[in-house]
């Protein structure tokens, strides 16, 4: 049984696997089929993808038989997402055998850079692998296979943000649409495969950003979530790598932009755009990030602040930058300047050397901090990662599996304590879709990143509408129209 578990996963995010679709260029005659998996920085990759080929004179289909082009857009962030794609591609590869020879089948994202010529080599179907910072090479790949033969880019860029590109909105709702603003990661957290496979730190031009933001507005979408792996380290200078920083001239450098002034920015685009941000990192995230949260109504009263663990021992062996105690500070901060502010976590168990004491003084972490949602996940070890190269993975997988249990058991008791506590009040909730249960209800998000589910009555996707809370599970809060 998989016990790795995601609680209240937002709807918008990381639907596993999902096929999406582009609805231009419907009568070209070449098709595509793009797959993606993992976090939402790999979905917008994929509107990225699906606007270059577009270009290309490509459309989409959902049925795969049919399509000239099948890409897999892909996760490597733990074993079971690499497992899952290599099922896939098993998949792809019994299609082209029975049904669509002439297929060409590509592996985009983290597995691809992860595993590059290895790819190819070992996976006989894949016919193009390429890597997050490559995708603009993706139409002269293509006529590689095309010419017969197999093509790679894996190069990692200090400078690719695909700012100049407009991403064609997949599989979306028209109300809510993601933003990237960051690319790439230099924490070097000693789990984590993301500096090795999605490169150096780099951030968007902010003008290009507003652009997008202010487009998304006249299209008439109601909310968007700037996305980066660690958005409180946005930094631009005239671009590079933020690791360059020190390097840009003294006018550069004092003309820069943070976060912060991004954030401040976007909220003044327009009152009734609803923004959100995600991944935070504790190391990085500042009271002034948390101020212009409280300064502008229209950024929501929600962050996602991954701890990983309650204990500093192995926050110290993470290399995660912060202690307990600071990250116990940064949430009383947030709490004192944004009293409604719903936080969520991402918490890792067994990661290496974790003693019965750490796993305690992860759950009374959580009992401080009685998080709204949690992301959990068992420590499952990446290769080529620090901890892979220089710590033991020695927690049995069975002592991984009960500690996970428990802290799953104790966030959806923390979730369930903070969605009755909404009970009764009254939030203004975005209409995002028809629910899935019933097709009578609509389902929106408070800003809080609570789902609430209610009658439609007169009301139409898009709208932001005044919801009374009646009930609640841990997982989502029912109510009515007021
Ligand atoms: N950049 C964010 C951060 O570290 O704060 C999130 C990055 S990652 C895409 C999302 C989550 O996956 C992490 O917060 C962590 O909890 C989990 N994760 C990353 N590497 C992992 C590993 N090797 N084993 C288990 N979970 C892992």
């Amino acid at each position: 049984m998989e016990f790795e578990h995601l609680i209240d996963k937002d709807i918008n995010e990381a639907k596993q696997g999902e096929a999406l679709s582009i609805t231009k260029n419907e009568n070209s005659t070449k098709k595509m089929y793009i797959e993606s998996y993992g976090c939402q920085m790999n979905f917008s990759d994929s509107e990225i993808v699906a606007s270059i080929l577009t270009k290309e004179g490509f459309s989409t289909t959902s049925d795969i038989s049919k399509a000239d082009l099948v890409f897999v857009n892909t996760c490597s962030i733990r074993e079971k997402a690499e497992k899952t794609v290599r099922k896939r591609l098993e998949f792809y590869n019994s299609i082209k055998r029975d049904k669509n020879k002439g297929m060409i089948v590509g592996v985009l994202g983290c597995m691809a850079e992860r595993l590059k010529e290895k790819f190819l080599e070992e996976e006989k179907l894949v016919d193009i692998v390429v890597g997050p910072d490559a995708y603009r090479d993706l139409p002269a790949l293509i006529n590689q296979v095309e010419d017969g033969r197999k093509a790679v880019n894996v190069f990692l860029s200090l400078e690719e943000t695909y700012a100049d590109i407009s991403p064609v909105r997949l599989g979306g709702n028209g109300v809510t649409a993601f933003v990237s603003i960051t690319r790439g990661c230099d924490n070097m957290c000693t789990f984590c495969v993301v500096p090795y496979t999605r490169g150096r730190e780099r951030s968007r031009n902010p003008e290009s950003i507003i652009k997008e933001c202010k487009q998304l507005v006249k299209d008439g979408y109601k909310e968007v979530t700037l996305l980066g792996q660690n958005v409180d380290s946005y930094l631009w200078y005239g671009g590079g790598a933020k690791k360059d920083f020190g390097k840009a001239s003294i006018r550069a450098q004092k003309k820069s932009l943070t976060f912060a002034q991004l954030l401040d920015k976007i909220a003044k685009i327009n009152p009734l755009l609803r923004i959100r941000f995600s991944t935070s990192n504790p190391q990085d995230m500042g009271l002034d990030v948390i101020d212009i949260m409280a300064k502008h109504d229209n950024i929501c009263n929600y962050i996602h602040l991954p701890v990983q663990s309650g204990s500093s021992r192995i926050l110290k062996l993470m290399n995660r930058g912060y202690d307990r105690k600071k990250y116990l500070n940064l949430i009383d901060n947030i709490k004192n300047r944004i009293p409604d502010c719903a936080i969520s976590m991402d918490m890792i168990t067994g990661f290496c050397s974790e003693t019965k004491k750490d796993h305690q003084e992860t759950l009374s972490l959580m009992d401080s901090v009685k998080y709204d949602y949690g992301y959990m996940f068992k420590y499952s070890e990446r290769p080529n990662t620090p901890a892979q190269r220089n710590l033991n993975d020695d927690i049995s997988e069975e002592i991984k599996q009960k500690r996970l249990v428990e802290i799953i058991e104790r966030q959806i008791e923390h979730s369930l304590i903070n969605m009755k506590k909404r009970v009764g009040n009254t939030y203004e909730v975005l209409i995002e879709g028809i629910s899935k249960k019933s097709k009578n209800h609509f389902y929106g998000r408070t800003t809080h990143n609570a789902t609430v589910v209610f009658e439609k009555e007169n009301t139409n996707i898009g709208e932001c509408v005044m919801v009374k809370i009646v009930d609640c599970t841990s997982a989502t809060l029912i109510g009515k129209i007021s």
